[in-house]
C-alpha cells in the first residue's frame, strides 16, 4: 500500500525529536539518524516495535511526555506476564473519542440510538472507549459493562437498547438467551457493533439469524488507542482504519518483509498523532490484508483490511504442519450440520501430537457419527494430519463473555 503524502509527513514530523522525547525510542533507534526518513521505503528500514519491548519497559517506559501531560493510563491483559501500560495525554483521549464516534457513524448510529455497552472497565481500554465515543456522537450511552445475562436482558427491554456493543461470543450468548427466552419480540436491537476477536461467518448468520441486526466489525487494540481505529461499512467488504490516525502495513510474519495489497500477513501499526505514547512500526501479531481496490461506499482515503484471519501466535504446529484456528474454521463451514461453535485440544498421545476437535450440531437430527468421519476426512484433505473429531448437541462446549478459547494446548502441561 502506498503511503498517502500526509501520512509521510506526518510521520516525518512525528520522528522529529522522538529520540530526545522517548528513552524507549532513543534506545530503539540508537545509531539511526530519523532526519533520514524522507520516503516510504527509508521508513520501512525502520525497526519494528513488539509487545515484548513494550513490556520491558513497565511501568511508565513509553512516556514521550512530561508527567504532567499524561492523564490517563490503559493496560492490556497481563496474561502472559508483565503488562504493557499506555499513557494517554487528553489530546490522545480525546482523539480516540474521534476515532471511535467516526466508527458510530460509518454504522449509521445516530444520536436517537441507545447504545448497549457490554465490554468490560477499568484497566482494559474497551468499555471506556465504547462509551467515550457515543457519548462524543450524542448517543445515549448505557454502560452496562459484561456479566449478569438476565439485567442485561431486562435492561435492553426496558431501555429499548437499538445498539449492542459486544464481542462476537457475547453477542452470541445474548441471542442465544434472547431466544431461548423467546424475547425478540421484545428486543429493539437494529445494530450490533463487535470486535476484538476473530469471529467466523457461522456466528455471524446465527446471531443475525436471531437478532436479525445490521453487524459491523471494530478494530484496535489497546497498545493503539483501544477499539474504535476502524470499522466495516455498509458494504460488509473490510474493515476501514483511519488514515489520518493510523499507518497499516502487512508484513510475512516470519521475514518481516512488507507485503503488497491483497495478500495476507501480520497487521503493523504506526500511529501518526499519539503523544502519550507514539507506536512505530507496531507488530500486532494480527493476522489479515489490506483488501485491494476501491469500496462502494466512497471511502477511500480510509484503506480496509479484511476481516482477522488469526493471530500469528495462535499458529499450531501439529506433526511439523503449521495451523491456523481460521483453517479449521474454514472447513468446519463447509458443513451444514456443524455449528458455529468448535473447541480444539492438542494433547501427546503415546509420543504422537493428537489434535482432539469437538464441534457442536446444529440440532439433535445430524447424524454425530457420520459427521465426525466427514469432518475428519476434511481436515485430512486440506491440512494433512487426521484429527480425532467429535460432534457434541448444540449448547454444549462453553460459551465465554470475553474471547472464547477455542485451542487448548496440552501437550506442555
Ligand atoms: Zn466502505
Amino acid at each position: 500500500m502506498e503511503m498517502q503524502a500526509r501520512q509521510l509527513e506526518t510521520i516525518k514530523r512525528q520522528l522529529e525529536g522522538l529520540k530526545d522525547r522517548s528513552p524507549f525510542y532513543a534506545r530503539k533507534f540508537e545509531g539511526i539518524d530519523l532526519g533520514d526518513v524522507r520516503t516510504q521505503a527509508d521508513f520501512e528500514k525502520l525497526p519494528f516495535s513488539d509487545k515484548a519491548d513494550l513490556r520491558a519497559a513497565y511501568p511508565l517506559g513509553l512516556s514521550a511526555v512530561p508527567e504532567e501531560e499524561i492523564v490517563r493510563i490503559h493496560s492490556s491483559s497481563g496474561t502472559t506476564g508483565t503488562p504493557v501500560i499506555i499513557p494517554y495525554t487528553r489530546k490522545d483521549v480525546e482523539d480516540w473519542a474521534v476515532q471511535f464516534a467516526r466508527c458510530y457513524e460509518y454504522a449509521g448510529v445516530t444520536p436517537l440510538d441507545r447504545v448497549h455497552i457490554t465490554p468490560g472497565y477499568g484497566l482494559w481500554t474497551a468499555g471506556i472507549g465504547f462509551q467515550a465515543g457515543c457519548e462524543l456522537l450524542g448517543a445515549m450511552a448505557v454502560p452496562m459493562g459484561p456479566g449478569n445475562t438476565d439485567k442485561q436482558l431486562q435492561m435492553m427491554q426496558d431501555l429499548g437498547s437499538t445498539v449492542l456493543c459486544a464481542t462476537s461470543s457475547y453477542a452470541l450468548l445474548l441471542a442465544e438467551e434472547i431466544e431461548r427466552r423467546e424475547l425478540q419480540d421484545k428486543i429493539k436491537l437494529r445494530k450490533l457493533v463487535f470486535g476484538s476477536e476473530r469471529s467466523g461467518d457461522k456466528i455471524r448468520e446465527r446471531i443475525h439469524d436471531i437478532l436479525g441486526v445490521e453487524m459491523y466489525d471494530i478494530y484496535g487494540l489497546t497498545e493503539v488507542y483501544g477499539p474504535g481505529i476502524g470499522i466495516s461499512c455498509d458494504q460488509n467488504a473490510g474493515m476501514h482504519v483511519w488514515s489520518d490516525f493510523v499507518y497499516v502495513e502487512i508484513i510475512d510474519p516470519q521475514t518481516g518483509e512488507v507485503l503488497p495489497d491483497g495478500e495476507f500477513g501480520e497487521i503493523v501499526l504506526t500511529t501518526l498523532r499519539k503523544e502519550g505514547a507514539p507506536l512505530i512500526r507496531f507488530r500486532t501479531h494480527d493476522l489479515s490484508r489490506i483488501v485491494p481496490g476501491e469500496c462502494a461506499c466512497g471511502h477511500n482515503e480510509h484503506p480496509r483490511i479484511d476481516t482477522l484471519s488469526g493471530r500469528s501466535d495462535d499458529m499450531m504446529k501439529i506433526h511439523g504442519v503449521n495451523v491456523f484456528p481460521a483453517q479449521i474454521e474454514e472447513i468446519l463451514a463447509t458443513f451444514a450440520g456443524a455449528s458455529s461453535e468448535y473447541q480444539i485440544r492438542l494433547s501427546h498421545l503415546d509420543g504422537r501430537d493428537t489434535m482432539r476437535l469437538y464441534v457442536e450440531a446444529v440440532s439433535g437430527s445430524v447424524d454425530f457419527n457420520g459427521l465426525a468421519q466427514d469432518i475428519s476426512a476434511a481436515v485430512k484433505s486440506k491440512v494433512g494430519f487426521t484429527p480425532l473429531t467429535k460432534v457434541v448437541e448444540l449448547g454444549l462446549l462453553p460459551r465465554s463473555e470475553k474471547k472464547t478459547k477455542r485451542v487448548i494446548d496440552e501437550r506442555y502441561e
